[in-house]
C-alpha cells in the first residue's frame, strides 16, 4: 500500500491542520503549521528511497535504511530528537492528552492521525474485498529475518545488511486471516526464540510507513511508545497487509531495543500444498539439508527452517546490536556468560548464538498455538528490589482467572531478579483462540465457520475434527490441567458475582 494520495482526502482531511495549544512554545518544524494537503505533497517531494550517498543529516528521517522504508507514517523530519521529544512531553503534559482543557491530542500523534485516516479507509474497504476473503483462508509462507548489524548510518550498514553469515532467519509459516497481534504473541516470538509476553511491539508497512500495535500494553517498554500512534493490530489480519509474494512487513520486537525484523511473503498456499523452494541460496541450503530435497507440506502454522539463535533480550537492540554483533564476531565457539543469563537464553537454555535448535524452536511454536493466549495485561516484568517485597505491589490488578506468578530470573553476580507476569487460567475466547493443531484464527464475522471447543475440558480450540484427531496425543495431558483451570476460573466468577467485588476486578 502507497502513501495516501492527494484524491483519497476528503475536503476536510485537505485543510486539516494540526492543531498546537497556545500556551506551548514548543518549537514545531514548519510544517506542523500547514494543510495536512501541503504536508502530503512536501512529503512526495523527498527522494525516495535515499540516494546512495544518504547521511542521516540530509533529513530523510521519514526512511529507514534498516529495512528499506517509510517509518512513523511516513512524516517528513522527526521534530526532535527522543530525547529532546521526552523532556517536550513532560513539559507540556498538562496542556495536552488527559489534561488538556482544549481536549488536544499531542501534536505528534495529531499529525500521525492525518496520515492515518486514509489508510484506515483503504483498509475497511479491503476488508470488504473478495480477495481479502478469498486470502484469509490461504497460507502464507514467510522468511522472517532478524535485521543484522546497524552500527552506524555510514557505507558499512550496506555491506552489513548483506553479510548473509550473520542473519538470523527463519521460513515459517501461517493463516493470511491470522491477526497481527496472535502474529506476534503466538508465532513471531516463540519462532525466533524471543520470550512470550515480555516486550511489546509494532509493525510498520514499509510502502507508507502505517503503523499496528496493541491496543493496550503493561509491557516495560510501552514508555517508548508516548507519541506514536498505531492502529489496533487485533482488529487487523496479516492478509490486510501482505497479499503478494515479494510485499514485505516489518516488526519490531521491544520498542527499547527495537529489535527490527523483515517478514516477506514467498508463498500463498492452499492447506496440502508442497512448499515451494524460495530463491534465496542460505533458505534453499538449510531447506536441503533438513529435508533432503523432498519439500514439505504445508499443513498450517510451521518453522521450516532458520539459522542462528536470535539476540539475548535487553542487549541494546538493532540500534547498536553492539552486544549481538559482537558475540556473533566472536565466532562459533565463544560462550558468553553475560548472554548466558538473559531472560530468553536463559529460559530456552541457550549458550552459543551458532549452536540452533531448530527442534527447540519448534516446539515452543506448538506449545505457544495448543495453549492459551497471553494475558493481555501484566507482561512479564523485573522488579527492582527497592524495598523488601515492593515487587509485589506490582501486577497485582487481575481479574478472574488471571494469576500473578513470581519467579526468579538469576544473575550470576546479582543474585536473584524477581519477575511477575500475569498469567491466563481462564479459557480463550472465541476472538483470542487459535486452532491448536494448525493455528487457523477463522473470521466468524466474513462467514468462515467458527472454532469448536474440546468437549471434555472446553478449553482447547479446533478448526475441525481432522485436527481435533491429530492433536490428541498431544492434548491429552493437557486436557486434564485445562479443564482444572477452567473449573476455577469458573468458580471465581460466580464468586465474583456473588461478592459483587470491584467491577474492575471482576469485569470480563
Ligand atoms: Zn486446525
Ligand atoms: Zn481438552
Amino acid at each position: 500500500m502507497e502513501l495516501p494520495k492527494h484524491a483519497d482526502l476528503s475536503t476536510e482531511e485537505k485543510n486539516a491542520k494540526v492543531r498546537i495549544s497556545n500556551e506551548d512554545s514548543s518549537p514545531y518544524e514548519q510544517f506542523y503549521h500547514w494543510p495536512f494537503e501541503t504536508i502530503l505533497k512536501y512529503t512526495k517531494t523527498f527522494p525516495t528511497p535515499p540516494p546512495k550517498n544518504w547521511t542521516s543529516q540530509l533529513g530523510h528521517e521519514n526512511w529507514d535504511p534498516r529495512y528499506d522504508g517509510y517509518c512513523d507514517w511516513a512524516i517528513p523530519f522527526q521534530p526532535e530528537d527522543p530525547f529532546g521529544g521526552m523532556m517536550r512531553i513532560m513539559q507540556t503534559q498538562m496542556i495536552y492528552g488527559a489534561f488538556s482543557k482544549e481536549d488536544l491530542v499531542y501534536p505528534e500523534i495529531q499529525i500521525k492521525k492525518l496520515f492515518a485516516a486514509p489508510f484506515e479507509r483503504a483498509l475497511t474497504e479491503r476488508s470488504k474485498s473478495k480477495e481479502h476473503l478469498r486470502l484469509q483462508s490461504k497460507i502464507f509462507v514467510l522468511k522472517y529475518s532478524l535485521t543484522p548489524f546497524i552500527t552506524s548510518y555510514d557505507e558499512e550498514w550496506e555491506d552489513r545488511l548483506t553479510d548473509k553469515k550473520v542473519r538470523a532467519w527463519r521460513l515459517i509459516s501461517c493463516y493470511g486471516e491470522t491477526n497481527l497481534d496472535t502474529l506476534h504473541d503466538r508465532i513471531l516470538g516463540p519462532a525466533m526464540g524471543w520470550c512470550r509476553h515480555f516486550h511489546t511491539y509494532k509493525y510498520i508497512v514499509p510502502t507508507n510507513g502505517a503503523c499496528f500495535g496493541p491496543g493496550t500494553s503493561e509491557a516495560i517498554d510501552k514508555m517508548h511508545a508516548m507519541t506514536s500512534y498505531t492502529l489496533d493490530s487485533s482488529k487487523y489480519q496479516l492478509a490486510h497487509l501482505l497479499r503478494e509474494p515479494g510485499q514485505r512487513l516489518v516488526y519490531i520486537y521491544d520498542l527499547g531495543d527495537t529489535w527490527t525484523h523483515n517478514l516477506e511473503l514467498v508463498q500463498v498456499a492452499n492447506r496440502g500444498d508442497l512448499l515451494e523452494m524460495p530463491c534465496d541460496d542460505q533458505v534453499q541450503n538449510a531447506l536441503i539439508k533438513e529435508y533432503n530435497g523432498e519439500l514439505p507440506k504445508i499443513k498450517g502454522v510451521q518453522l521450516f527452517a532458520g539459522e542462528l539463535n536470535c539476540a539475548p533480550e535487553n542487549s541494546d537492540g538493532c540500534g547498536g546490536m553492539g552486544n549481538y554483533g559482537h558475540l556473533l564476531k566472536k565466532g562459533k565457539k565463544h560462550i558468553s556468560p553475560e548472554a548466558t543469563r538473559s531472560p530468553n537464553w536463559k529460559d530456552h537454555k541457550i549458550k552459543n548464538a551458532f549452536k540452533f535448535d531448530l527442534d527447540a524452536h519448534r516446539k515452543r511454536l506448538a506449545e505457544a498455538i495448543a495453549g492459551k493466549s497471553s494475558a493481555k495485561t501484566g507482561q512479564k516484568m523485573c522488579n527492582m528490589m527497592l524495598q523488601p517485597d515492593s515487587h509485589r505491589f506490582l501486577n497485582q490488578q487481575t481479574r478472574p482467572g488471571e494469576r500473578v506468578h513470581e519467579k526468579c530470573v538469576g544473575s550470576l553476580k546479582t543474585g536473584c531478579v524477581p519477575m511477575s507476569e500475569t498469567i491466563k487460567i481462564r479459557p480463550d475466547k472465541e476472538n483470542e483462540a487459535v486452532c491448536a493443531a494448525c493455528g487457523r484464527q477463522p473470521n466468524v464475522q466474513a462467514g468462515f465457520k467458527p472454532l469448536l471447543r474440546c468437549g471434555s475440558c472446553k478449553a482447547a480450540w479446533y478448526c475441525g475434527k481432522s485436527c481435533q484427531h491429530s492433536d490428541w496425543k498431544n492434548h491429552k495431558d493437557k486436557c486434564v490441567k485445562m479443564r482444572k483451570e477452567r473449573k476455577e476460573y469458573k468458580k471465581e466468577v460466580a464468586s465474583c458475582d456473588d461478592q459483587k467485588v470491584l467491577a474492575t476486578r471482576c469485569s470480563r
